[in-house]
């Protein structure tokens, strides 16, 4: 496995057109894309506009004449062809965390009578303490098993059933078909976390069943730091739910002003306040550059960035998680007693993954920007970094804030 070889696949690859759609700087190998997407070239003027000649000239006027009382729908029209859903059952608002109270909360609600919730080992820790938090509110059971025993365990007293799709950690990506299947055979309602597939693997909410998800917008989406997260609710689940909180801009009709609360149709009564324009914007930038792509072309790429990735790697380092790549996302975690300070070794050396606890270095592949060379130029640093055991060195090992 050469810098040739990289090269020789780059030169092949047919989305290696994609990566012209990012800016991304000489000489950095970033394989961090499923914690911060790359910067897409037309974000900054997009934002830029908005600001300096929307908000700066026109100030209110701004959300009729151009639109931004609108712009959650325009980006879920974006979103639906990544993820394999309508427009109308998606929704760009909040935080991830937020999205999953929210959908979670109502379709507990709607379930009235069984009394849990059922999670998965190992699951993101927001997703863990959210659902905690709510079990705890509303005098639930919340109970906790390993995925592979997850589609036996939903039972007649689920209400609903929450986890992430593609694993933060190990990467193994749920059987979404099969759980959906058993979700509702139960009678329970499945919530899923997206925030490591939507824009990473070839995701088909409709064909597997989904009735509810959330996912990240700053990650294989693009969307900036902080992104707009979204939730997806199937259309016919949406006016039997009855989300909150229960904010004004999810009334039927808000400028009416009314006493009372009267949620509107369909998806947009799960909007609480006002959104966040300028972040939408971004947002819509980061959509824009998966334009002409199909999902399947990006999945069969993040597939085979991986398989280049561990191939280059050969037997240095244990792999967490499986070793079928059709069981995996888009990231690998390889296992160190020394992961942060390796990592930290390699991003001085200019190549950025991340480091998640307690001893996983991360490597994301996003395949609209990701080059074989990047993959080939990550484990070559690595090897030099374990050779050289550069990772002994004491400013590799101060635990930063954001790891
Ligand atoms: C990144 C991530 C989140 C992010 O949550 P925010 O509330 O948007 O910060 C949530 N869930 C999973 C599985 C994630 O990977």
């Amino acid at each position: 496995m050469t810098l040739d070889d990289a090269r020789a696949r780059d030169r092949v690859d047919p989305l290696a057109f994609a990566r012209d759609r990012f800016s991304i700087p000489e000489g950095l190998t970033y394989l961090d894309g499923n914690s911060l997407g790359a910067l897409p070239r037309a974000t900054a003027e997009r934002v830029d506009t908005l600001v300096l000649d929307q908000w700066g000239k026109d100030l209110i006027a701004g959300w009729n004449d151009h639109g931004w009382i609108d712009l959650p729908k325009r980006v879920a029209a974006r979103l639906a062809p990544i993820v394999g859903a309508n427009a109308d059952e998606l929704l760009v608002a909040d935080s991830t965390s937020v999205c999953l109270f929210k959908l979670l909360s109502a379709a507990v609600a709607a379930r009235q009578g069984r009394s849990e919730i059922l999670t998965v080992e190992g699951n993101f820790p927001s997703d863990r303490y959210v659902v905690r938090g709510l079990a705890d509110m509303l005098g639930l059971n919340l109970r906790t098993v390993a995925l592979a025993d997850l589609a036996e365990a939903i039972g007649k007293n689920t209400a609903a059933v929450t986890l992430t799709h593609v694993d933060y950690r190990s990467g193994v990506r749920a059987d979404m078909a099969a759980i959906n299947a058993a979700a509702r055979t139960a009678g329970a309602l499945a919530v899923w976390d997206l925030s490591h597939s939507a824009g990473a693997v070839a995701l088909g909410l409709h064909r597997d069943g989904c009735e509810l998800a959330v996912g990240c917008g700053y990650k294989y989406l693009n969307g900036g730091p902080g992104a707009p997260a979204f939730l997806y609710v199937a259309s016919h689940l949406q006016d039997a739910l009855h989300p909150q909180p229960q904010g004004w801009l999810g009334h039927a009709d808000p400028f009416a002003f009314a006493d009372h609360y009267r949620p509107a149709d369909g998806i947009a009564r799960f909007i609480t306040g006002t959104p966040s324009v300028i972040a939408l914007a971004a947002l819509d930038a980061g959509l824009a550059a998966f334009e002409g792509i199909a999902m399947a072309d990006v999945e069969a790429k993040a597939q085979a960035l991986v398989r280049f990735f561990l191939d280059a790697v050969g037997d240095a380092l244990p792999l967490h998680g499986p070793t079928d790549l059709g069981e995996r996302g888009s990231h690998v975690c390889l296992v160190h007693d020394e992961a942060y300070a390796i990592m930290q070794a390699l991003i001085a050396r200019g190549v950025v993954g991340d480091f998640r606890q307690p001893n996983l270095m991360r490597f994301g592949f996003t395949p609209l920007y990701t080059r074989y060379e990047d993959c080939w130029r990550a484990a070559d640093a690595l090897r030099q970094v374990l050779d050289k055991r550069e990772y002994d060195e004491p400013r590799f090992r101060d635990l930063k804030a954001v790891t």
